[in-house]
């Protein structure tokens, strides 16, 4: 990324020699990401990361059409639950689809609400709050075949487990670069040739007119940089993180008997474990553990600071007093992972000791 921070200044709209530099690395950066997924390079659209793909997705396909429903499931990220809400103020039917107890989608539920007009369907590759990953293959074949446009939100997915475009008929996904080791606020949306959506911003016309604006040429460089690496190593790391969190959560079962391990009974990202608990008051524990070193938060981060459970909890049926996810990464060690462990035991009995005795 660093020439293009630094001295290649060129804009990618400029038809100038530092202009064209810029927009052969940006072409480039498409045409990786477009490998990587299994996409064509005119299906890939820069964003300014996960929460804008989503609502171009959701809100961009909605006022293409603005008539008929939308629909998403339970449990899906608030950047897609924020844009079907403004999707319902401009006149979409919003209808919401159930999953399980371990967090997987009602895919009968969803085949029924099909039968009506649908604009948009959007159900994620994986949840980010306890790692659940849902049956996108079906609902992409299931939407393809009812001519529903699918969006699926593939943030927590995409340089962890998998992800094609070719496998998966979906028409829409997103993608954020910091989720898979790039820089922040950048992302892409895949956009099927034929998909037909509004933009958000209204300029120039950048990324085929989707997203006006002089386009991130660092930014996407780092993205398509980052998702290579990512992908190189990607079955390596699946097993690896995979290993390392179920040896945490066996080590922590053993040390926390009650405690309740969140989407267990279902395929889950490698690299989430998200633990419930009672007994326990969660606004003591967490600061506790950051106190301490250690960097997990309650449910989701977007979550963090409000005292209601997350939606994703409540849509799973399952209440605890405190829901915390460990969160494992490229960098994460198995020394730290042992150390994880031990910080936690021992600050959850100090936490626990101290509100039974009152002197919370
Ligand atoms: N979707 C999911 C599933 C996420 O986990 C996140 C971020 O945490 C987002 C969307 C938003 O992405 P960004 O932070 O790049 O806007």
């Amino acid at each position: 990324m660093e020439p293009y921070l630094a001295n290649r200044f060129g804009n990618p709209s400029s038809v100038h020699g530092p202009g064209r530099e810029a927009r052969a690395a940006l072409e480039d950066a498409r045409a990786r990401v477009a490998e990587a997924l299994g996409a064509r390079r005119e299906e890939i659209v820069f964003t300014g990361g996960g929460t804008e793909s989503d609502n171009l997705a959701m809100l961009g396909r909605w006022r293409a059409v603005r008539s008929g429903s939308v629909i998403l499931s339970a449990i899906e990220h608030s950047a897609v639950r924020e844009s079907a809400a403004q999707a319902a103020r401009e006149g979409a039917e919003v209808a919401t689809v159930a999953v399980d107890e371990a967090g997987r989608l009602d895919v009968a539920a969803l085949e029924e609400l099909l039968d009506g007009p649908v604009v948009v369907v959007s159900v994620m590759w994986a949840n980010n709050e306890v790692g659940a990953v849902q049956p996108v293959d079906e609902v992409a074949r299931l939407c393809d075949a009812r001519g529903a446009t699918f969006h699926t939100d593939a943030v927590q997915a995409v340089g962890h487990i998998p992800v094609s475009v070719e496998r998966t008929p979906c028409h829409l996904l997103a993608l954020s670069a910091h989720k898979f080791g790039g820089p922040r606020g950048v992302g892409a949306l895949f956009v099927r040739s034929g998909t037909d959506l509004q933009p958000l911003l209204h300029g120039g016309g950048q990324e085929s007119g989707l997203r006006a604006g002089t386009s991130n040429v660092a930014g996407a460089v780092g993205l398509a940089t980052a998702l290579d690496a990512a992908l190189t190593e990607l079955e390596a790391e699946r097993s690896r993180l995979g290993a390392l969190r179920d040896r945490l959560q066996a080590r922590l079962l053993a040390a926390v008997p009650d405690l309740d391990v969140n989407a267990a009974s279902t395929e889950r990202l490698p690299h989430i474990l998200s633990v419930g608990l009672n007994g326990i008051e969660p606004d003591l524990l967490l600061p506790s553990l950051d106190l301490e070193g250690l960097a997990v938060s309650s449910g989701s981060a977007c979550q963090s600071g409000s005292h209601s459970p997350s939606h994703v909890m409540v849509a799973m049926g399952r209440r605890h007093d405190a829901v915390i996810r460990f969160s494992m990464g490229w960098t994460t060690t198995e020394t730290e992972m042992e150390r994880a462990v031990e910080l936690f035991v021992r600050t959850l009995d100090r936490v626990r000791a101290a509100t039974a005795g009152g002197l919370a």
